[in-house]
């Protein structure tokens, strides 16, 4: 049996990265998954594809019994995010499982940024999942599992342009502590899994500023995708029952 058969999750900015790497590690895990996306369509779609294909070769239940739904969302719109977590619910009957992911990273000098860019920054880095969270505590029960995609820039700033990056990952870390103790007596979990850099086309193992962040690393090399994905089904499973409230750093050593 797989670690996550009968259970259902929706992982809010699935279309990419480490959002749709963990999209197919919960269906691989046998979870029913729903996920938002925002502009990215044709993206979404081959995932549903690739996702309900994985799910008849692994003798799992047909996709009309759950199928894949790729929900287009902007996680500005904080009704919009709460409407998905209702959409998720009704589609599959219960919702298991929140995983989020949807994040944007925009750079400036603290100076610089304008009351827009906080407006931004923090609506889709942070509004949205406290407005995701307060809808899944309304529908989630026993067993479910909160899971946030902090980052280590939440913990330490390295370099300079971040602040509100860091603020609105700092923020989700704050909820987190506090949503684990609201939801804990309930037996729903919530934690934050604080990545470093990781391989996507936010942060390209490729890109101009990646020499900079390997130095940074006691192991050098970029997380992969699939690495943050391997963390979040874990935490997902039966097995971390106890844990809430927890930070997951995946830095490489970079914090350390
Ligand atoms: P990507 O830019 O590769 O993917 C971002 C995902 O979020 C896409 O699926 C995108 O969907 C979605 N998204 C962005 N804006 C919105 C929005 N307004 N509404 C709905 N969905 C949205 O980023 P990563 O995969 O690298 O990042 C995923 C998470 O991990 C983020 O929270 C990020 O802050 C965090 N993180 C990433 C690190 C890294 O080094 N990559 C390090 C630490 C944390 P669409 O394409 O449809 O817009």
């Amino acid at each position: 049996m797989l670690q996550l058969t009968g259970k259902t999750a929706l992982v809010t900015g699935g279309s990419r990265g480490i959002g749709a790497a963990i999209v197919r590690h919960l269906a691989r895990e046998g979870a029913n998954v729903a996920f938002t996306y925002s502009s990215s369509g044709e993206a979404a779609q081959k995932l549903v594809a690739e996702v309900d294909a994985l799910k008849n070769t692994s003798g799992q239940a047909s996709p009309a019994a759950g199928a894949t739904l790729a929900l287009q969302v902007d996680s500005l719109d904080p009704i919009a995010v709460q409407e998905a977590v209702s959409r998720a619910f009704d589609h599959f009957g219960k919702l298991d499982i929140l995983v989020n992911n949807a994040g944007i990273f925009e750079l400036k000098p603290t100076g610089e940024f304008t009351m827009d860019d906080y407006e931004r920054q923090m609506g889709v880095n942070a509004r949205a999942v406290f407005a995701a969270i307060q809808r899944a505590a309304q529908v989630m029960t026993e067993g479910g599992r909160i899971i946030n995609i902090g980052s280590s820039l939440a913990e330490r700033v390295p370099s300079p342009d971040m602040s509100l990056y860091a603020m609105s990952k700092a923020a989700v870390w704050g909820l987190t502590k506090g949503a684990a103790r609201d939801l804990g007596p309930r037996g729903i979990t919530v934690n934050i899994i604080q990545p470093g850099s990781t391989d996507t086309d936010m942060n390209p193992a490729s890109g101009p500023h990646a020499d900079g962040q390997r130095s940074l690393r006691a192991i050098a090399s970029f997380n992969k995708p699939q690495e943050i994905a391997a963390m979040a089904v874990y935490l997902a499973s039966d097995a971390a029952r106890s844990i809430t409230g927890a930070s997951l750093l995946i830095d490489g050593g970079a914090n350390v």
